[in-house]
């Protein structure tokens, strides 16, 4: 592992790499990363506006390099996401993530989903929606509990084929979200007609709340908009109480952020869930 601590300090300190030679260090560095189990995940709750309390929760992956630290998705995922081992990775969080919510359901915790990052690569292998079923069947993971997160731009790219894609990804039973909405170019045409059940407003509309004005008046367009086309809408990166008034206001749904909590790992996101339960 020495030989290639330079590589990752770099990689850890600067930003994505410079020569073809570090970047290849860094790929084979991702995927000795993914056989040695260096990636965890950690969990950040979902609220539901009407009464406040946790139903959902979000994996987001991480990486924890030995003697360095953890290491933050935006990272290593572009890296992972143009040499395809986003694949196996996705694929690992996934059945990682299904696997924990299942025990967290046997354990009577109330929790209704778990939301899961696809990414676009991940998005557009033939036979996903059989991995997916592979990987609930094995995990023994309802259906009804997986949502899945698709950024507005992966969705929207190719849009007549995502149409077939979603819906047979629908058939299995699971829920579909986009991800960092209002950042892409959404049709219209594709919103409704696409087998969708929630929006996730991207946090850069949410941060300047009750500042900018234009901005508060983006995120009243897209809930508004979400309830015509009776779509679920979650807000994302809420840190205030004048933010999440405001959502309330305009009748959000759902909001996850840090007013609520960071993202934390499994056993402390237990511990938040179990002393939920307890009040
Ligand atoms: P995302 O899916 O939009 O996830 C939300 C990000 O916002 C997370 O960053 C979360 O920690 C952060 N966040 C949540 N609440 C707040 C808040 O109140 N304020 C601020 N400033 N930030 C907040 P994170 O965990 O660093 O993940 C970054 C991105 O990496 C994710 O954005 C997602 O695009 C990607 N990612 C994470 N895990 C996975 C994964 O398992 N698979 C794939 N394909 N992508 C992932
Ligand atoms: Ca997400
Ligand atoms: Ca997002
Ligand atoms: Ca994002």
């Amino acid at each position: 592992a020495k030989g290639s601590g330079r590589g990752i300090y770099h990689f850890y300190t600067e930003s994505l790499t410079t020569s073809a030679n570090e970047r290849l260090a860094l790929e084979t560095r991702l995927r000795h990363a993914l056989e040695q189990d260096e990636f965890v995940l950690h969990y950040q709750p979902l609220v539901a506006l009407t009464d406040g309390r946790i139903f959902g929760v979000e994996a987001l992956v991480r990486w924890q390099i030995p003697g360095v630290g953890l290491l933050s998705p935006s990272r290593f995922i572009p890296l992972a996401e143009e040499t395809g081992l986003i694949v196996p990775l996705g694929e690992w969080v996934l059945r990682t993530a299904c696997a924990r919510m299942k025990t967290w359901l046997d354990a009577g915790l109330p929790l209704e989903m778990l939301a899961v990052n696809l990414s676009p690569r991940q998005f557009q292998q033939g036979d996903l929606h059989e991995r997916i079923r592979a990987i609930l069947a094995e995990t023994g993971l309802m259906s009804r509990h997986l949502e899945l997160e698709i950024t507005e731009t992966a969705l929207m790219e190719d849009g007549p084929e995502n149409e077939t894609k979603l819906a047979v990804l629908k058939d299995l039973g699971v829920r579909i979200a986009i991800d960092d909405f209002g950042t892409g170019y959404s049709s219209l045409a594709y919103l409704k007609r696409f087998p969708i059940d929630k929006l996730k407003i991207d946090q850069s509309f949410v941060r300047d709340i009750p500042l900018d004005s234009s901005n508060m008046e983006i995120v009243a367009a897209i809930i508004a908009m979400a309830k015509t086309l009776k779509l679920e809408v979650l807000a994302e990166g809420v840190e205030t109480d004048a933010q999440l008034a405001f959502l309330k206001h305009q009748g959000c749904d759902v909001a996850q952020g840090y007013l609520f909590s960071r993202p934390v790992a499994a056993d402390a996101m237990q511990t938040i869930l179990a002393t939920a339960m307890a009040n």
